[in-house]
């Protein structure tokens, strides 16, 4: 079943569907992304330690990954951006790019000066120089950036703040929705809406109502994975997730471990992004079939097997674990290379998995 969505070139196909879960493929102008989908995190115009021909590069081929409105705004900033004609021509990335909006950021690094209905006053946390987004505002940071899915301006309250909070949070997150709805975006741009609301369930499908008619091109929790228990994320991403349009994609922000992965696509949702597997490599915490390894772990000194032998990634055919933790202690560069390449590989991987599992035992749409 193919549906196309508001923003032309745009269309999703569900493939096969079994229970909540759905193996589908999101069609856009910059390539066809098999889904569900992990996107690598590219934070500063760059999925840290990779170029583009590895993340291009089978088995790992990275098909979308992920920018960040605020950090890209404050360095190098947008009038490097422009005069390359976009993020995709200064990164060398053909393939399809998501952004953020850059409001998680402001909330989680800033120094917040002022938050109102209109937008917030921060201070950047590279240089301390004082910047004002508002929901027009990240709209045209997205436009100029020219991802080909920009996401919603909205407030993402801690996981732990209060009922007030929240509902504040709400009816701002919603008042600029609407605002995002109508702002220009870059040809050939879609937009997705973002559903908040804590882990009150009732408040979540509130916030869905308000949301959902807004006519967005795919749909997303935020706020889970931020400071609350896992069993409320989880018992969330059960009750609510497959409520979210079944023809659009679902886009769950910011989370997470494999495990959370595939509760997620359980729960019925398509797209994931986290930095777990790019800084988790960079920190010596390798994912494997097996038990996580941690490369620095003295019993990896003479291990001259592969990280892990069920992979196909060239680290894993190429090099051994003791050679991987003589690079991590002796702190040499290439040690990031290879780590983040096996970590990215292995969450593509794993969700490919749980992909294939949908279309064997699934019911084909
Ligand atoms: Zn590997």
């Amino acid at each position: 079943m193919l549906t196309s969505l508001p923003t032309p070139g745009f269309s999703f196909e569900i493939v096969a569907t079994l229970g909540h879960a759905r193996a589908g493929i999101l069609h856009t102008p910059h390539g066809d992304i098999p889904t569900p989908v992990f996107m690598p995190v590219g934070t500063a115009g760059t999925v840290k330690a990779m170029t583009p021909d590895e993340l291009r590069a089978p088995p790992l081929d990275a098909r979308i990954i992920l920018g960040n409105t605020y950090h890209l705004y404050l360095r190098p900033g947008l009038e490097v951006i422009e005069a390359a004609g976009g993020l995709h021509g200064f990164a060398a990335w053909d393939r399809a790019i998501l952004t953020d909006s850059g409001g998680y950021q402001v909330f989680s690094l800033a120094a917040i000066n002022q938050i109102d209905d209109d937008g917030v006053t921060f201070r950047s946390h590279i240089d301390g120089s004082e910047h004002r987004l508002t929901p027009e505002v990240s709209m045209q940071i997205q436009r100029v950036l020219g991802s080909d899915i920009a996401m919603c301006f909205d407030e993402c309250p801690p996981g732990d703040a209060d009922a007030q909070v929240h509902e504040r949070a709400l009816a701002r997150t919603t008042a600029w929705a609407k605002r995002c709805r109508i702002a220009p975006r870059a040809p050939g741009q879609a937009l997705f809406g973002i559903v908040q609301g804590g882990i009150d369930t009732a408040r979540r499908l509130r916030h869905m109502a308000e949301i959902l008619p807004l006519d967005f091109d795919g749909h997303a929790l935020g706020g889970l994975a931020v400071g609350e228990n896992l069993a409320d994320t989880y018992r969330i991403l059960d009750e609510v997730a497959h409520l979210l349009p079944a023809e659009r994609p679902r886009y769950l922000m910011g989370v997470g471990t494999p495990a959370d992965l595939e509760r997620g696509i359980l729960a019925g949702i398509d797209m994931f992004d986290c930095v777990m597997p790019t800084r988790n490599a960079r920190n010596g915490y390798l994912f494997t079939s097996g038990e996580r390894v941690n490369i620095p772990n003295a019993a990896n000194r003479l291990d001259m097997g592969p990280v892990d032998p069920t992979c196909p990634c060239a680290t894993c055919k190429t090099h051994s674990r003791a050679y991987l933790r003589h690079l991590y202690m002796a702190k040499e560069i290439l040690y990031s290379r290879l780590a983040t390449l096996h970590n990215l590989t292995f969450y593509a991987r794993h969700v490919a998995r749980l992909r294939e599992r949908i279309v064997a035992e699934g019911t084909r749409a």
